[in-house]
């Protein structure tokens, strides 16, 4: 293979390198889509029965626009598939349990792990 020939390819495929990045720069539309992706996760827990779900951003948008939705005082609680209730708050994850627990109760109190909670009041 020449040296022009050589040439000629780069020129090729960096063009192609740079109108792809521009198509999809200038794709990216002004309208305001919710990401989707792992970063944008939040994990949710039944206060009932644990049942966890993870949502993405957009997955919260579309729970909140199917009506699962009940806005308590400071929070949203969504319905839990498993028991039809109100009973969805977000999780926070307890290392040392190593499980997801309710971040708060329903009526958006912060909640401890209940295991933690006992060893502070119980400990001395
Ligand atoms: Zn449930
Ligand atoms: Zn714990």
């Amino acid at each position: 293979m020449s040296p022009a020939v050589k040439n000629g390819i780069l020129l090729v495929v960096l063009l192609g390198v740079v109108i792809t990045a521009g198509y999809f720069f200038t794709k990216g539309s002004p309208d305001e889509t919710l990401p989707d992706d792992d970063a944008s996760a939040t994990t949710w827990i039944c206060v009932n029965d644990s049942h966890i779900e993870k949502l993405t951003a957009k997955g919260v948008e579309e729970w909140m626009k199917t009506k699962m939705e009940r806005s308590g005082r400071r929070m949203m609680v969504f319905m839990c598939p498993e028991c039809n209730e109100y009973s969805i708050v977000r999780a926070q994850w307890c290392e040392e349990d190593d499980k997801f627990i309710p971040k708060t109760d329903l009526e958006g109190n912060s909640l401890l792990c209940p295991s933690h909670e006992a060893a502070m009041q119980g400990g001395g």
